[in-house]
């Protein structure tokens, strides 16, 4: 019997393949590189979580969560945002779990897009927006966020905004330029968007990781009264505890999105992991200046990283927020970067991250991205052989 012919199955996504964390991460495994590539903690988070959520199982709180999430870590969160932002969120009308803040936006997207809709983006972009723009049929319309301080330029967004435009998504402090928007920022969207309909997605995932001596500090979209009333703000679990494999997040929107959120939200997840929702929940009580003391934590690592790497021939670009330091390495190669990760992790045993990937359409600066939410003797380990690069 003769094979079956191929199904017809015109990709809904003809660009893309296999993200780019994936691809270094196996790589850097294959090599036996150290991994700065994809962005996770390589130390624990506190035994004391683990410990409550062992609790949680124990006591039998193993099936469905409550669709939009569980109350105990919804009022967690609404207390978190009220403390730290001034906002007001209603537990029950306003806060959503999500598993992660990749499904958050997703949802969001699905939400709100559809076909013959624009949707502005800033390149360089994280890599799971414009997906999930194409696959609503959306159109993703780019604003350049330029090397080498990675500012928006409010001028040109103000061109790019037509009447399609149905979203503006926003991400600061930002992946991959450790760049962080200013109060001023966000008068200016709130400007462009005054009397519109445009939706607003604020990925704030690194909410808790701007560094003191950047003289900046992270200027929630829930804390901005216009903004918010057009906004969903998504934060994640996994950045703040160091749990990234917990794929716990939350997304905050006045109750109008929030409802058009949760009709698309249960019937992609319904509910998320619950037992470690009520320990997030507990943690989040006993622990509050956990998440205070993040940026000063992570502010340690860039320094000892920076410093170790002080005698080699990158070039370290500013860093004000998150776990990501960005590095120039045209003094060493003129290799397109992603050739130059490639080789870096093969022949130099160091795993990053080429940020053209975030970019569609502009030109290489010859910028890679280094993670260094990594142990210290990680981080020596890789600058040792980043000095000798
Ligand atoms: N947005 C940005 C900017 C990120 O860097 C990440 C993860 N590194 C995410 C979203 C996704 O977060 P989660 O793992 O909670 O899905
Ligand atoms: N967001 C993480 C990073 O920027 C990776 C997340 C993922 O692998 N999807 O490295």
């Amino acid at each position: 019997m003769s094979a079956a012919p191929p199904l017809t199955l015109p990709s809904k996504l003809p660009q893309v393949g296999t993200t780019i964390f994936t691809v270094m991460s196996k790589l850097a495994g294959e090599c036996g590189a150290v991994n700065l590539a994809q962005g996770f903690p390589d130390f624990s988070a506190p035994q004391r979580l683990f410990d409550l959520v062992a609790q949680h199982i124990a006591a039998g709180r193993n099936q469905y969560a409550p669709m939009a999430g569980a109350a105990p870590l919804r009022e967690a969160i609404a207390e978190k945002v009220g403390a730290l932002y001034a906002a007001n969120y209603e537990v029950e009308t306003e806060i959503t779990v999500t598993a992660g803040a990749t499904q958050a936006i997703h949802t969001a997207i699905s939400a709100c897009v559809r076909p013959g809709d624009e949707v502005i983006v800033f390149a360089p972009v994280y890599d799971a927006y414009v997906p999930g723009i194409d696959l609503n049929g959306g159109r993703a319309v780019v604003a350049h966020l330029r090397f080498p301080d990675y500012r928006p330029d409010w001028d040109e967004v103000r061109t790019l905004i037509t009447p399609r435009t149905r979203m503006i998504i926003i991400n600061s402090p930002h992946n991959p330029s450790g760049a962080v928007w200013s109060a001023d920022d966000l008068d200016r969207l709130a400007a462009l968007t005054r009397n519109t309909d445009i939706v607003v997605v604020s990925d704030e995932v690194y909410e808790h990781i701007v560094f003191a001596d950047s003289g900046q500090r992270h200027h929630s979209v829930a804390a901005h009264p216009q903004l918010r009333e057009r906004s969903f703000v998504v934060s994640s679990f996994g950045k703040t505890y160091h749990v990234t494999g917990w794929k716990i997040a939350y997304c905050l929107a006045p109750a109008q999105l929030t409802a058009e959120f949760r009709k698309a939200h249960q019937f992609v997840v319904f509910a998320v992991n619950h037992p470690m929702q009520l320990a997030l929940a507990d943690f989040m009580r006993e622990r509050p200046e956990f998440a205070l003391g993040l940026a000063a934590f992570y502010q340690g690592k860039r320094d000892f990283f920076r410093a170790a790497l002080a005698a080699s021939r990158f070039e370290l670009l500013p860093c004000a927020g998150t776990y990501f330091q960005l590095a120039r390495y045209a003094a060493i190669s003129a290799e397109p970067d992603t050739e130059f990760v490639q080789r870096l992790t093969r022949e130099h045993g160091v795993a990053a991250i080429p940020v053209s990937v975030f970019y569609p359409c502009l030109e290489d600066r010859r910028v890679i991205r280094f993670c260094f939410a990594k142990s210290e003797e990680t981080l020596a380990a890789a600058a040792e052989r980043l000095v000798s690069v």
